[in-house]
This record gives structure tokens, C-alpha cells and sequence, in this order.
């Protein structure tokens, strides 16, 4: 039988780094909000593994490449070993049903909030020995889309107030989040920690 684990799904843009308005294309863009680094060391000395799931349709608009994107995923965990923790996965989904586009139209079913990319994580985990415990697992985003994503894919989703923050959003489409967090170390600290999983 599969080893269960608990895992915090993060979103990437306003609940890791600064959202900067557009599309993060170089290192010097990518700015950790204050806490993220030593929020995610503790949640991993607990025991979470840290998955990234981020939507990245700036490259289907052409505004960053595959390839800065992953650099910055290389980045963000050279970041973290400042903070002696770093990532386990990201996933980033390319694709805009605005913008079609040869090459990306088929991860079209990845884009938050379909859950493309936590299925993915879940079969990756799997293909391992390892059974992600939805409901030791939580989805921490900014954004509408990352707590839709969350409550779609069984996981317990919080919303933070950093980036686009969309509280009243969420309220207005009934789409509600387990708890409201002010940031991501509020999240993890104040909940995540204190909620035994
Ligand atoms: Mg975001």
C-alpha cells in the first residue's frame, strides 16, 4: 500500500513572490514576499511536501518562455536554500483560451481552476509510492481560481490576502475558502500548523 503524505499545494505569483502586474520573466523580476521562505522551511520541518502550481499563460502570449520560467523555479530554490528548505515540484500550465497557440492548446485542460496540474502531482506522487491525504493537504493561492482549484481537486484551500487578494471575488461567486490567511506565513503558521495535520 501507498505511504500517505500531506502536501501544501502553492500557488506561485502574489502568494510566493510579489505579483508584479505582468508575467515574471527575469530573476530580478521574482521578489519573495516577506515570510514566504521561512513559512515554507516550517511547513517541510512539519512534514508537508511543497508542490508550486502556477497558471504561465504569458507563454502562450509570448511574453516569457518555457525556459524563464523554469529558470525561475530554479531560482525560487535557490531562494529557499537561504532559508536551509526548498520546493519538491512545480507544475506550470502555458496555455490562454485567448491566445491559441500550436504548441500549448493541448495542456489546455491545466489552467486553474481546472485541476489538471494537482492530478498531475497526485499520478507523480503515485507513479512514486506515495498517496497525497487530501485531507491532511491544503491549496494556498491568491486568486479565486487557485481556491476553485482547490475545492475541485478535494484539497482544503486558503486564500491570501497578498497579490490579487481576492476575498470579495470569492465571496461574490460562493466560491469560499477554508480560512483567509493575510499572507502566506500567516497561512502556514497561523493554520496550516495549528490545524494537526
Ligand atoms: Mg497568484
Amino acid at each position: 500500500m501507498a505511504e500517505k503524505i500531506k502536501v501544501l499545494f502553492l500557488d506561485r505569483d502574489g502568494t510566493i513572490n510579489r505579483d508584479i502586474g505582468t508575467y515574471v520573466t527575469t530573476r530580478e523580476q521574482f521578489q519573495l514576499i516577506e515570510g514566504a521562505a521561512e513559512a515554507i522551511a516550517l511547513a517541510k520541518q512539519a512534514g508537508f511536501e511543497i508542490v508550486i502550481i502556477t497558471n504561465q499563460a504569458g507563454i502562450a502570449k509570448g511574453i516569457v518562455t518555457a525556459e524563464q520560467v523554469e529558470d525561475i523555479h530554479l531560482y525560487l530554490n535557490e531562494l529557499l536554500t537561504a532559508s536551509n528548505t526548498f520546493f519538491d515540484r512545480s507544475y506550470y500550465c502555458p496555455t490562454h483560451p485567448d491566445y491559441p497557440h500550436p504548441e500549448y492548446d493541448r495542456f489546455a485542460w491545466c489552467r486553474k481552476p481546472e485541476t489538471g496540474m494537482v492530478d498531475r502531482a497526485f499520478a507523480d506522487y503515485l507513479a512514486s509510492g506515495l498517496e497525497v491525504d487530501k485531507t491532511r493537504s491544503f491549496f494556498i493561492g491568491d486568486k479565486t481560481v487557485d481556491v476553485e482549484c482547490g475545492l475541485r481537486a478535494g484539497l482544503r484551500p486558503i486564500l491570501v490576502r497578498t497579490g490579487h487578494g481576492e476575498e470579495e471575488l470569492c465571496r461574490q461567486r460562493r466560491i469560499i475558502p477554508e480560512y483567509v490567511a493575510d499572507n502566506l506565513y500567516q497561512a502556514i503558521t497561523g493554520y496550516v500548523l495549528s490545524s494537526n495535520v
